[in-house]
């Protein structure tokens, strides 16, 4: 015999709008990790290399003289440095500054491999050359 017991929760107004906050939190991360699965897949798939970023402050930041502050967004879509005057697009600024965050670490990646392919190429080289 199978007894099935059937709960309604009836929260109040406070934890309807907690559960409602913690369903969207949840959904933003599921998204979340879902992109970045397909970004991973799609990089493997044409043998790019993904370089994370923390993306927080880039578009608070100066590309120019590097001051972040809140206020470096004076209005929507709107960079103006508070420290040295640079302006811009706000959507400029960030990518400026993820990119160069990118090449930051793509150097502490790609270093290490090229002094360590330099040493084996000529071993390699006399290999060819012995032959
Ligand atoms: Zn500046």
């Amino acid at each position: 015999m199978k007894l099935t017991l059937q709960i309604q929760l009836l929260p109040d107004k406070k934890q309807a709008d907690q559960l409602k906050s913690t369903m969207e939190r949840f959904n933003q991360a599921c998204s979340w990790l879902a992109e970045q699965a397909f970004e991973i897949k799609t990089a493997n798939k044409i043998s790019l290399q993904l370089i994370p970023v923390d993306p927080r402050n880039t578009s608070r930041t100066c590309p120019k003289c590097g001051h972040m502050e809140k206020g470096n967004r004076t209005a929507r879509g709107l960079f103006l440095c508070r420290a040295c005057g640079h302006f811009d697009h706000a959507d400029i600024v960030g990518a400026t500054n993820i990119a160069c965050a990118a090449k930051v670490a793509w150097r502490e990646v790609a270093e290490p491999r090229l002094t360590a392919a330099a040493k084996y190429s000529d071993k390699l080289h006399l290999q060819r050359v012995s032959v």
